[in-house]
């Protein structure tokens, strides 16, 4: 009922691929069992039993490799990603036939799906690739498009871009099905900021030839071990104000900061010199008195500049900050902060991502949920989509990886309506659904 209704507009293709796709990639190819083998063992501490884990009678052990269950455990997934990964070769043929028996069967009216290469490829088996993706979507009689995710890491992103647009130029079923360009996997020390130049530069292509244009999306938010619950929202809002069209999970946007109560985080303290003066130009001030900003940031610039030696512990709570700098502890590292979570500096963060999320509901710009995904992988307590919604942030469902989650669309919506979502929201966001796919937002003529 839902899935008839909308558009599947967060999705990765290989992500996509059931049991029966695996047992047909396993037979096409020898599958590079080294891959899944090493990442089971360093999870699980005991080899993986792979012998005839194809036949029919093996189903349950195929299940268990494959489809990730558990809650909150990142190495268990990326096993069963790795398992993936390891039927899969990526070859020109196996690409086309993937994009068109996925797509072939795809129940949305129209589909959107992702695919990330990794620097191991030349520019031209890059181009190759992605011109049999575009072939195998547009074979499946099917509305199924391609959204390519770029690297995070170095120049890359932006040589693919190039390589993307080239191969648009050359080619009629590329300019056809490739709507959109992605960053995913790993966010950590990837910050958004990185990507302003290349994310402008695609503004203005797609200003310029909007026959050509790809929208911008962008997974943030989704994880962020590195820094604090703060910074992570930070990351979002300005991937937003960078001009990404979509973007990916937020969860720290809308995550309750009560689920942070009594704890720590740290981060670098380049990353809180980049927090404070964000607070500063956005007149967000939450990390200190908004006397001692100015000082604070000269301070812990200073800090920096100096380097390793001359770090202190430098307990401020009497001015009022949320944090302090590390002990001393290892004189190599980069000088570290420690962000305290208490009862006053909760309601503080609650109150920044609030103001956010309203700001962002002014602008044109649509989040991506994804119930399973975020709820087992980020395992949250309770999904930030109410608080999306609660402040009009526009947002639209996703299935992510519903092989991988033994999911689709319509189970997502399923979820999100037990969780107490009416049919007349779930509607609403079905529409923004038809109205953000990456043509509309790109603004493709
Ligand atoms: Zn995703």
């Amino acid at each position: 009922m839902y899935q008839e209704n909308t558009y599947e507009l967060h999705t990765h293709l290989y992500g996509c691929l059931n049991q029966e796709d695996l047992r047909w990639l396993a037979s096409r190819k020898e599958p590079r069992w080294h891959i899944f083998q090493s990442s089971f063992e360093e999870t699980y501490g005991h080899k993986p039993d792979l012998e005839g884990i194809f036949h029919p009678q093996r189903s349950q052990d195929l299940r268990s490799y494959s489809v990730y269950e558990s809650v909150g455990n990142f190495p268990r997934f990326q096993c069963c990603f790795d398992f993936v990964i390891s039927v899969a070769h990526a070859d020109e043929e196996e690409l086309f036939q993937v994009a068109k028996r996925v797509s072939g069967r795809q129940k949305e009216p129209l589909a959107e799906y992702r695919m990330l290469f990794g620097p191991q490829l030349s520019m031209e088996e890059y181009s190759q690739r992605v011109q049999a993706l575009c072939e195998g979507f547009e074979q499946a009689d099917q509305d199924g498009y391609l959204v390519m995710s770029l690297w995070r890491g170095g120049d890359l992103a932006r040589h693919q871009y190039d390589a993307l647009q080239d191969l648009m130029k050359r080619s009629a079923v590329v300019r056809k099905r490739l709507v959109g360009v992605d960053f995913c996997a790993k966010e950590e020390g990837f910050p958004p900021l990185e990507k302003k130049e290349l994310f402008k530069r695609i503004r203005t292509d797609n200003q310029n030839n909007p026959e050509t244009s790809l929208a911008i999306l962008y997974h943030v938010g989704e994880s962020f071990q590195d820094k604090s619950l703060e910074s992570a929202v930070r990351w979002v809002y300005q991937s937003a104000e960078l001009g990404a069209h979509r973007l990916g999970h937020c969860i720290a946007l809308g995550q309750d900061p009560a689920e942070f109560l009594n704890t720590e985080r740290q981060e670098s303290v380049q990353e809180r010199i980049h927090q404070l003066e964000f607070e500063r130009a956005h007149d967000l001030i939450i990390s200190c008195a908004e006397s001692e900003l100015e000082s604070e940031i000269v301070r812990l610039q200073e800090l920096l500049a100096k380097g390793s030696g001359a770090r202190r512990t430098g307990d401020r709570s009497a001015t009022g900050t949320c944090y302090s700098v590390l002990q001393d502890s290892t004189p190599d590292q980069e000088p570290r902060v420690t962000v305290r979570y208490t009862e006053d500096y909760v309601e503080r963060v609650r109150d920044f991502q609030n103001r956010l999320m309203k700001r962002l509901a002014e602008m044109p710009v649509v989040i991506e949920v994804c119930p399973t995904s975020n709820l087992r992988i980020g395992a949250i307590q309770k999904h930030p989509v109410h608080r999306f919604l609660e402040h009009k942030v526009p947002v639209v469902v996703g299935a992510d990886d519903p092989g991988i989650f033994d999911t689709n669309l319509e189970t997502e919506f399923q979820i999100l309506e037990r969780d107490g979502l009416s049919r007349e929201t779930l509607s609403e966001m079905m529409a923004t659904a038809r109205k953000s796919h990456s043509h509309a937002m790109s603004g493709r003529a």
